[in-house]
């Protein structure tokens, strides 16, 4: 069963095709700078010569049509017609307190997503573009909407309620919702597997750390606790957000630097992080880099990164009581044994004894990186929030 699995962003759109029969990814790829001069549309599928084209890409539609004619190309396409496509799975940012689960899209659905926006004005607006698209271009395929906070809606009250008054909570909705959680889910499910445990008798810490960052407690299979909150600013320090920080600098800062609320976002979501404390990059390869060649700045951002994080997976064990695994994924958990090291450091106490030769040798494969006798296991798991959209799409069409 052939699933297309689209991440609509503001200028691009990501794309995977996807048997979730046996879980092969035929075609990958994406479109990169839609609206802008040098769009770029690639594709990589087994066997095949990578694609590469440059051109003028309009709109989100036009990239649709582009990448879907790109995967029926006589020479370069994986599948014969567009019918072979039985459904679209949509990764959608923000469900708000309506979405607990995946769903198929109907009208219903898609007023929802809409009423999402202001949640997530960053991103949500195009999710929905990616979804109108198709159901212009791909008309009668069954859609559905896997959302990025679904998996944390089963948190408690006291851990999404925020100390502000609380009718701004039933007024605006203003509460944690967390994110990141197709990933939290995947990687805690393979975890299980890799244990060969009852997921309702583990208790897990899984640290999603890419360009944004989040962290997540996982008792019985389920997210009882997450970093990220009502936007996904909160938290961790990222590559380029500032995570969690004094709210009363944002208004200081505002009122100095004479600055509007569009700029104050800015600040924080483009220019903190670790480009905003090292001043160079947001890129976790180039900071390790320049702190070899001896940046006080590039070693001070690692440093703010995983004495975050250590602080976090330290307040998610007081959380969760007992914890029987540590995860890591993303770009950085899932390369960076600098990273890890730092931030496992001193936790053999608590039961997380990191193998270093292990953890050295680990670089986006799946390890076991702890020692055996490490009463918390330590995993590296890639993750593969794709993976799980075609099944929760196939699912639910089926
Ligand atoms: P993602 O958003 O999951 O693609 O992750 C992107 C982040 O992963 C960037 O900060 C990259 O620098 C980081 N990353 C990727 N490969 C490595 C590596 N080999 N070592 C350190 N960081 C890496």
């Amino acid at each position: 069963m052939k699933i297309l699995v689209l991440n609509c962003g503001s200028s691009s759109v990501k794309f995977q095709l996807i048997d979730a029969k046996n879980h092969e990814a035929l075609a990958r790829g994406g479109v990169s700078k839609i609206g802008m001069p040098g769009a770029l549309l690639t594709m990589d599928a087994p066997g095949k010569d990578h694609v590469k084209i440059s051109g003028e890409i309009l709109d989100h539609n036009i990239a649709i049509e582009n990448i879907l004619n790109l995967l029926v190309h006589e020479e370069f396409g994986v599948i014969k017609d567009k019918k072979e496509i039985e459904g679209i799975g949509h990764r959608i940012v923000h469900g708000g307190e309506y979405f607990s689960d995946s769903v198929i899209i109907n009208d219903e659905v898609l007023k929802k997503i809409q009423d999402c926006i202001e949640y997530a004005p960053l991103h949500n607006p195009h999710n929905y573009k990616g979804i109108t698209a198709c159901k212009r271009i791909l008309p009668g395929i069954p859609m559905v909407g896997v959302f990025d906070t679904a998996f944390h809606q089963q948190m408690p009250d006291y851990a999404y309620i925020y100390g502000i008054p609380y009718i701004l909570y039933k007024r605006y909705g203003i509460r944690r919702y967390g994110f990141h959680g197709t990933s939290h889910y995947y990687v805690s499910r393979k975890a299980r597997d890799l244990m060969d445990a009852d997921i309702e008798k583990l208790n897990m810490i899984t640290c999603h750390l890419g360009n944004g960052c989040s962290i997540a407690a996982i008792n019985g299979g389920k997210s009882i606790d997450t970093s990220m909150g009502f936007t996904p600013l909160e938290g961790l320090l990222m590559g380029t957000r500032s995570g969690d920080l004094d709210p009363a600098i944002i208004l200081q800062v505002m009122a100095r630097e004479e600055l509007t609320t569009a700029e104050a976002q800015t600040m924080l979501n483009k220019h903190s992080g670790l480009v905003g404390i090292s001043g160079t990059s947001s890129d976790m390869r180039d900071i390790e880099e320049r702190m070899e060649d001896g940046s006080k700045q590039a070693e001070l951002a690692l440093n703010v990164f995983c004495y975050r994080l250590k602080k976090y997976i330290g307040s998610y064990m007081a959380a969760l009581g007992r914890v029987d695994a540590l995860i890591f994924t993303g770009g950085i958990g899932e390369n960076s044994d600098i990273v890890r090291r730092k931030t496992v450091e001193g936790l053999d106490g608590f039961g997380m004894k990191l193998d270093l030769k292990k953890n050295k040798n680990t670089r986006g494969e799946i390890s076991e990186i702890s020692y055996k006798d490490s009463q918390t296991k330590i995993f590296v798991i890639p993750t593969n929030e794709e993976l799980v959209i075609a099944i929760d799409t196939a699912k639910l069409i089926n």
